[in-house]
């Protein structure tokens, strides 16, 4: 096989560079595609309490199904859009589908418990009007249940402008948590200054914390840290019930995980998690 390239002159390390980029472009093309036509979805993903278990609210998750290459990882698609200029449209899109979705439950008489947490990503977050242009998208939906997650490595790509938007959130009401928290080499002082409601524990220290004294100490100073700066605490993809009680018993406030439940389109989420979604209407003094 080799040889037979060789003989072609063709180098197999540079034929793999051309299959990969032209998968790139190919997957752009379709991409924006599916975004054209509606052909993305949101799926949605339980944020329990770890100390009763009980559902405080959900992370939407972008997903795309391409007819012939099947389901395409955010992993892969989201980067590329970041590349390509697609982002914009993409989280506009993903903004005006959750609050659709939020729309429709709400008149089925369910409520999302806490809030609704939504991925942005730097670019996004570089807009001085985020405040505005969510709430612009987002008509309807009171700021006061939507949550925007920013990982940590994009809060420190320009801190100064983070400060800024961070406090113009907050202010119209919405909720910021700094997701993939302990990856990003974050500034004591910024953490102090984003002034964000919520650290999300990186999956890896979660994954490896029974196994690694070094990930557990991790853990533990990410809760010690967080309460001394009042934000709360949601470990990520908590999939044993043994990483649940560690993480209660750390302090940990909330998780996400394949223990507590997959990400499930809405639908689907709505079958498990009804019950505590009943709009059960003001209470009466
Ligand atoms: P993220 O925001 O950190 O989301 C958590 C990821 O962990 C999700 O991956 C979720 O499916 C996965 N996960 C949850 N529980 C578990 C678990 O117990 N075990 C394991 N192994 N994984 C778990 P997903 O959906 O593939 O998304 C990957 C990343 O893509 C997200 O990481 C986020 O950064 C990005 N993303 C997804 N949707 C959007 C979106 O609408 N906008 C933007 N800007 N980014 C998005
Ligand atoms: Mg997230
Ligand atoms: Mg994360
Ligand atoms: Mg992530």
């Amino acid at each position: 096989y080799h040889a037979k390239q060789q003989d072609n002159g063709v180098c197999p390390f540079t034929e793999s560079m051309t299959r990969t980029l032209q998968r790139r472009r190919q997957l752009t093309e379709r991409l924006n595609a599916a975004l054209l036509h509606g052909r993305l979805e949101l799926h949605y993903q339980p944020q329990v309490d770890l100390r009763h278990g009980e559902l405080v609210g959900a992370e939407a998750l972008c997903r795309w199904y391409d007819d012939e290459w099947g389901w395409v990882s955010p992993g892969e698609f989201i980067p590329l859009a970041e590349a390509r200029g697609l982002i914009r449209p993409l989280g506009d899109w993903v903004l005006r589908e959750a609050a659709r979705q939020l729309a429709v439950w709400r008149q089925d008489g369910l409520i999302l418990p806490g809030r609704l947490s939504i991925n942005v990503s730097a670019q996004q977050f570089a807009d001085p009007w985020l405040a505005q242009h969510v709430a612009t998208l987002m008509q309807g939906v009171s700021a006061s249940t939507i949550a925007l997650e920013l990982t940590e490595s994009d809060f420190m790509r320009d801190p100064e402008q983070a400060v800024g938007i961070t406090r113009a959130l907050r202010e119209a009401g919405y909720a910021l948590a700094i997701d993939d928290f302990g990856t990003g080499y974050s500034s004591l002082a910024y953490l102090r200054r984003f002034a964000a409601d919520a650290l999300k524990i990186d999956i890896s220290f979660v994954r490896e914390m029974l196994d690694s004294r070094h990930d557990q100490a991790i853990v533990q100073t990410i809760i010690a840290m967080a309460r001394a700066l009042e934000m709360k605490t949601v470990a990520e993809g908590v999939e044993t019930r043994e990483q649940a009680e560690v993480l209660a018993r750390l302090g940990c406030d909330q998780a996400q995980g394949f223990y507590f439940g997959r990400p499930l389109p809405a639908a689907a989420f709505c079958e498990a998690w009804g019950n505590a979604m009943q709009d059960t209407g003001p209470v009466t003094p």
